[in-house]
């Protein structure tokens, strides 16, 4: 049962968990036995509705038939070779031929240790130390990201990590969000070696870049010599197959990516400009290594995924699934709220009014959005258990799992 494994828990691990955000569910984490489609069966014989899919990964669901079937065949032969393997060539084949700018691929084991990497590459590339990035954005558990960062770091109030080295958090400056001027200001006084953003904010509810921002980075890093580095681990192949660069055709110099290259196993990436890519080890000597790095298993289920992306091109099923959702909860909300969705991705901030940034996203009512989460889960339904995180749907979200949710809203707003 969840609640003495929880128990359990809390003696085994710092908090009970494994990862913050897993703490924050209410009135107490469930434990999982499986996943399937759109649903986790809970250690309790639950059968909930999800809307978390791993914190982004699971956009064909849990389980698809196809992948599971691919991960199976490729256990029967291996899954640690500690040489190259042709399944390392395909996926990064796959990358460049969607990621806009994406010309060559080093594959890692998480989004954390993809945005490590290319902050020490556009460094080590530029000869720079500084890094700009913004206000609520997340860039994974490593020292030069864990300054103002969104995600579970804010939610548990912590602005800078303690253990980060003054030494380290002077190299990183900060902007707000959709504040072009700030970053010209920072660009032409300090000397940076890379803005880094995620093209739209995922880990602070969801928050989409103004028109012109992006492009406005853009032509402001080649203004001054910066590096461009988008965070695309949650939009990759989420907003669209080519990501938000994409989606948004700004085209960045690095792009780090991560969750759905790996179809629900642990993966990373740094992809980027032939010239910057070729400083990595052993071509150059910004140094990378990783026993784990493009391990059989993440890459085939990978290449699994991106090939049903490919041949079903699910992104009016997906986004139409969380636009109906998305829509239905916006009128549904009586008080104050704002809604922001982009393709399959949203999430609803109460009792604010516009959210443009981090700073208009702190004043949301945080416990109202947690009750909300508390009360759904009682009705099968899962939420993210912050306000900071984002809801997702993924092609096994179909009309009956979306109606039935709509359903569960009605009951839980109501009340
Ligand atoms: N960048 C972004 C934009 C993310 O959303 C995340 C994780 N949510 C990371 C980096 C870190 O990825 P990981 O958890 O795989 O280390």
């Amino acid at each position: 049962m969840s609640y003495e494994l929880w128990k359990e828990a809390l003696s085994l691990f710092a908090g009970g968990v494994n990862s913050p955000v897993r703490a924050l569910v209410r009135p107490s984490p469930f434990f999982t036995a499986k996943g399937e489609g759109p649903f986790l069966i809970t250690e309790d014989g639950k059968k909930i509705i999800d809307y978390v899919l791993g914190y982004g990964p699971l956009i064909l669901g849990h389980s698809p038939e196809r992948v599971k079937q691919k991960i199976k065949e490729q256990v029967d032969k291996g899954w640690l070779y500690g040489t190259p393997s042709r399944i390392e060539v395909e996926l990064a084949k796959k990358i460049i031929n969607h990621i806009p700018s994406a010309q060559k691929v080093r594959f890692v084991n998480s989004g954390t240790e993809a945005t490590m990497n290319a902050i020490r590459l556009a460094r080590g590339f530029t000869g720079r130390t500084k890094i700009l990035k913004f206000n609520g954005n997340y860039h994974g558990a490593h020292d030069y990201a864990l300054i103002e960062a969104g995600s579970a770091v804010s939610e548990y109030g912590i602005t800078i990590s303690k253990g980060v080295p003054e030494e380290v958090v002077r190299t990183v400056t900060v902007c707000e969000y959709n504040d072009l001027e700030c970053v010209e200001r920072r660009l032409k006084s300090e000397n940076i070696a890379a803005v880094i953003l995620e093209p739209v904010m995922g880990n602070y509810g969801v928050i989409p870049p103004e028109d012109g921002f992006l492009r406005g980075v853009k032509e402001l890093t080649s203004t001054y010599g910066s590096l461009l580095i988008f965070d695309e681990v949650i939009t990759g192949f989420r907003l669209d197959i080519g990501g938000a660069q994409s989606l948004f055709k700004v085209v960045p110099d690095l792009t780090t990516l991560g969750k759905i290259i790996g179809g629900g196993l642990p993966i990373g990436a740094i992809t980027g400009k032939r010239e910057i890519m070729e400083s990595i080890t052993p071509a150059g000597s910004v140094f990378n290594a990783g026993t784990f790095n493009a391990n059989p298993l993440s890459m085939t289920a990978g290449i699994a995924t991106i090939e049903e992306l490919e041949n079903k091109n699910p992104y009016t099923e997906i986004n139409r699934a969380a636009e109906v959702l998305a829509d239905e909860i916006d009128q549904m909300i009586k008080t104050e709220h704002v809604t922001h969705r982009i393709g399959s991705m949203f999430q609803f901030f109460l009792g604010v009014k516009d959210v443009k940034n981090a700073s208009d996203a702190k004043i949301t009512n945080r416990a109202l959005y947690l009750k909300i989460h508390e009360m759904l889960l009682k009705e099968g339904v899962f939420i993210p258990p912050s306000q900071l995180e984002t809801i997702f749907t993924s092609t096994s979200h179909n009309d009956e799992v979306i109606n039935i949710t709509i359903d569960k809203f009605k009951k839980v707003l109501g009340e």
